[in-house]
């Protein structure tokens, strides 16, 4: 069974197995998207895939909670642009285990930090083990940034030729965003901007390794944008978005099984 915590009575949530729950905690950003998506799209993408995955998947004999999303994240590469609302790496760090300390004091044992946002999945990793530590609980973090979990589609999918092509309100995003909301998508206004020429001469520079920098947005992009938003449809989004729930379910059905 998949619910939403905020949908469960307290007696319900009492009377759950822990040793056979779940809780996904997620967490996403307000930050600007370049001129044709919405500032909310990491929060409006993790929300339409966690509702997909809730309305469809079922854990038979196990409990999976999704906990209320943190709309907010750390945005503060994105600062300066409108729109952007960023926490501190300390604020969210703070946030984010005062809940797990609740969900503890509910009796969970199982919580997986459910990331759309690159900006957050250091602190996630970070906070993870400690939270391990300090309460002795399963901690996982699902992050589809800097993760091999879009490698497979992206393999079929991905028709712009730069390496940045799915990066930042990019080809990936914006065909998310077609298939969740098109009117939220102002199309006229996409358009293409991609680092490599600034990397180009860099034989281990780049922003995906092996040598990484502390770079602000502004630092890599004008528009806002960092990929190829122009290759971007909504037939593609459709394709992104069920590919996610599935890898999801399969995701939280090998964590479901796994003793640390
Ligand atoms: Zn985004």
């Amino acid at each position: 069974m998949v619910t939403f915590w905020k949908n469960m009575i307290s007696s319900q949530i009492g009377k759950l197995d822990k040793e056979k729950s779940m809780v996904l905690l997620p967490i996403a950003a307000i930050e600007q998207h370049g001129g044709h998506l919405p500032v909310g799209t990491d929060s409006l993408i993790l929300e339409a895939l966690l509702e997909r995955f809730a309305n469809t998947k079922e854990f038979k004999g196990y409990h999976v909670i999704i906990a209320p999303q943190l709309w907010v994240g750390k945005s503060n590469e994105h600062l300066g642009f409108p729109g952007t609302i960023s926490y501190t790496a300390i604020t969210l760090y703070n946030m984010l285990k005062e809940m797990v300390d609740s969900m503890v004091k509910s009796g969970f044992k199982k919580v997986m930090l459910t990331n759309s946002h690159g900006g957050n999945t250091d602190l996630l990793n970070l906070i993870s083990r400690d939270l391990r530590i300090e309460y002795g609980i399963d901690v996982y973090v699902f992050d589809w940034w800097f993760t091999p979990f879009w490698q497979e589609l992206l393999a079929t999918e991905k028709e712009s030729p730069s390496p940045y092509g799915v990066f930042h309100a990019c080809e990936l995003e914006t065909s998310l965003m077609m298939a969740i909301n098109p009117d939220l998508v102002d199309k006229n206004a996409i358009t293409d901007e991609t680092p490599d020429e600034k990397f180009q001469d860099m034989k281990y520079l780049s922003l995906f390794g092996p040598v990484n920098m502390g770079w602000k947005t502004r630092d890599v992009t004008k528009s806002g944008v960092i990929g190829s938003p122009s290759y971007a449809t909504a037939e593609k989004g459709e394709k992104m978005l069920q590919y996610a729930t599935d890898k999801l379910e399969a995701i939280v059905a090998e964590l479901l099984g796994f003793q640390y």
